[in-house]
């Protein structure tokens, strides 16, 4: 996995929960859930695979 860094502090010291899934009408999420150790906000970030299955489909985000 990418090295991932806090948004709001940048700080690289991260626990990660574990992982979950949604799946919606036309797309598949995966959602990975970080806390950050340094400034204590946590954050999330979604992979979503669209059913069709190629990889152009799969668009990522960071959301707070
Ligand atoms: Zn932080």
């Amino acid at each position: 996995m990418e090295p991932i860094l806090c948004p709001f502090c940048g700080g690289t010291d991260l626990f990660q929960e574990n992982d979950y899934s949604v799946e919606l009408d036309a797309e598949y999420w995966t959602v990975h859930h970080w806390e950050c150790m340094e400034c204590g906000q946590s954050f999330d970030k979604i992979e979503v695979v669209h059913e069709q299955g190629d990889f152009e489909g799969i668009n990522e985000s960071i959301t707070h």
